[in-house]
C-alpha cells in the first residue's frame, strides 16, 4: 500500500502519541509497579491526546498495551497481580489511532538494576531493529530488512522468533504484507516511497521456539529463557526511513 503525504502526516500524529506512551510508561517502570498501573499510564496519554486505542478490544484483547515480562515474548495482558520486581525485564507494546491512522511500537526495559546478560539482550535487540530500519529505503527488497535484523541478533548468539513478525500499517494496525525478522529465502517485493511498516524483532537468548498460554494471548519462550522486543512504525520517504514512533 502506498500512503500519500496527507496520510503519512496523520500517521506522524499517531506516532507522536505512541512515542509519548513509550516515554511515560518507561518513566513509570520501577520495582513494585503492576503491569495494570502501566496500562493506566498509556490509557491516560490516549485520553489526553484524543486518540483511540488500537489494542483495546483487538480480537477481544482487554487492555491498552501489552506487557510481557522476562521469558514472555509478546501479547501479555496487564494485570494487578503482575508486580514488577528489581531485576525483571519488561516488554511493552503500545499503539494509538489518530484520525483513522495507526501507530505501533514496542520496547523492552529493565526494572531497577538488571543483570549484564539481560542488559546485553535488550541492547542487541534494539540494535537489530535499527539495523533493519537502516535498509528501509526505496528500491531495497522487503526481506532484506529481516536479513539485517537476523544478522545482528545471531552475531550476538541469540535467535530471532519466527512465528510472530512485523507488518504493514496504515488504516489498520496489521496490514499485508508481513515483515519477517529473518531471511525467509526470497527477497520479497521492492520497497516504495509511501510504504509504512511496523518492524518488530523479538529476540530470544535461547531457541526461537514459542508457547502460547491458556489465556489465549501470552506468548512465552519454550525454553524459559529471556526474550526482548523492539518495534517502530517507519515510513519509507524520498529521504530514507522516517521513524514515526520515535520518542
Ligand atoms: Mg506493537
Ligand atoms: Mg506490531
Amino acid at each position: 500500500m502506498i500512503r500519500n503525504k496527507e496520510e503519512i502526516a496523520k500517521m506522524r500524529k499517531a506516532g507522536k502519541v505512541v512515542a509519548e506512551i513509550i516515554e511515560k510508561t518507561r518513566a513509570a517502570v520501577r520495582p513494585g509497579i503492576t503491569t495494570l498501573d502501566l496500562d493506566a499510564v498509556a490509557r491516560q496519554v490516549i485520553h489526553e491526546r484524543s486518540a483511540r486505542s488500537n489494542f483495546l478490544n483487538y480480537h477481544g484483547f482487554p487492555a491498552t498495551i501489552c506487557t510481557s515480562p522476562n521469558d514472555m515474548i509478546v501479547h501479555g495482558i496487564p494485570s494487578s497481580g503482575c508486580v514488577l520486581s528489581e531485576g525483571d525485564i519488561i516488554s511493552i507494546d503500545c499503539g494509538a489511532i489518530i484520525e483513522g491512522y495507526h501507530g505501533d511500537a514496542a520496547y523492552t526495559v529493565g526494572v531497577g538494576e538488571i543483570s549484564k546478560a539481560a542488559q546485553r539482550l535488550i541492547e542487541v535487540t534494539e540494535a537489530s531493529l535499527w539495523a533493519g530500519i537502516e535498509v528501509m529505503r526505496e528500491g531495497n527488497r522487503l526481506h532484506e530488512i529481516g536479513r539485517e535484523v537476523q544478522k545482528v541478533a545471531e552475531a550476538a548468539g541469540y535467535s530471532v522468533v519466527r512465528k510472530y513478525v512485523g507488518h504493514a500499517i496504515g488504516t489498520a494496525m496489521h496490514e499485508e504484507p508481513q515483515v519477517p525478522n529473518y531471511w525467509p529465502g526470497t527477497p520479497g517485493p521492492k520497497l516504495k516511497v509511501g510504504n509504512v511498516y511496523a518492524l518488530e524483532p523479538m529476540v530470544n537468548v535461547g531457541t526461537p521456539d514459542t508457547i502460547e498460554l491458556d489465556d489465549g494471548w501470552s506468548v512465552m519462550t519454550a525454553d524459559g529463557q529471556l526474550s526482548a522486543h523492539f518495534e517502530h512504525s517507519i515510513a519509507i520517504t524520498e529521504d530514507g526511513p522516517e521513524v514515526l514512533t520515535r520518542p
